[in-house]
């Protein structure tokens, strides 16, 4: 499926070179000596190397290879019952401070012809939360992809979370929490749809917390 392809190479992107371990080791090594603390006592002494290796996991989303992630799990079928997967947890990191923000995001379409298998659909939600973000980007990212991969009669997405650089870091805390949505086509256009989307989601929704 070419077309596919392109369509997700311009929305998902991917990075083919490695990440650089060695690279984020000493910078880590660098920020342990930069709080003056002692790089070689016992429970430091791999820690750079550990930092590493978290991030190469935590940001794995860059080198998720779309293609293979969905270019098998599209199909047609005549279908235009709304599809909602919701409570979908995510784990991201701040591209401001590079903390964690976590939450749950919720994503619905209603078909034009083409479904894509269920399973994928927090796959998608996790590759973009697998890189650093903004949560508003990545809400738009997940509705892009799904929208131009389906071309759906609309697509929903709403996202909360959790972001820990304002819990931790004592700033307002009514700022910690925040929903973004995206919505097109039928979400946008017809207020039954976009309710029925709505109501659905928030059915014995529990409070996001640690
Ligand atoms: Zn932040």
């Amino acid at each position: 499926m070419p077309r596919n392809k392109e369509i997700i190479d311009r929305v998902a992107g991917l990075l083919t070179d490695e990440i650089d371990l060695e690279k984020i080791t000493a910078a880590a090594e660098q920020i342990l000596e930069a709080i003056g603390e002692d790089s070689n006592r016992e429970g430091l002494k791999k820690t750079p190397e550990r930092v590493a290796h978290a991030y190469q996991e935590l940001l794995d989303g860059y080198r998720t290879d779309p293609i293979e992630l969905l270019n098998e799990a599209v199909f047609h079928v005549s279908y235009d019952e709304m599809v909602i997967v919701r409570d979908i947890e995510y784990y991201s990191l701040c591209e401001h401070h590079m903390l964690p923000f976590i939450g749950r995001a919720h994503v619905a379409y209603l078909p034009n012809g083409k479904i894509i298998g269920l399973s994928k659909i927090p796959r998608i939600v996790d590759m973009f939360a697998r890189r650093l973000q903004v949560q508003e980007r990545m809400t738009r990212q997940i509705a892009d992809l799904i929208d131009e991969l389906l071309h759906p009669q609309g697509v929903a997405v709403v996202v909360e979370g959790l972001h820990l650089c304002s819990v931790m870091r004592g700033v307002k805390k009514h700022d910690a929490r925040m929903t973004t949505s995206a919505m097109s086509g039928a979400f946008r256009n017809n207020m039954s749809t976009r309710q029925e989307f709505l109501d659905n989601i928030s059915r014995g929704a529990a409070p996001l917390h640690f």
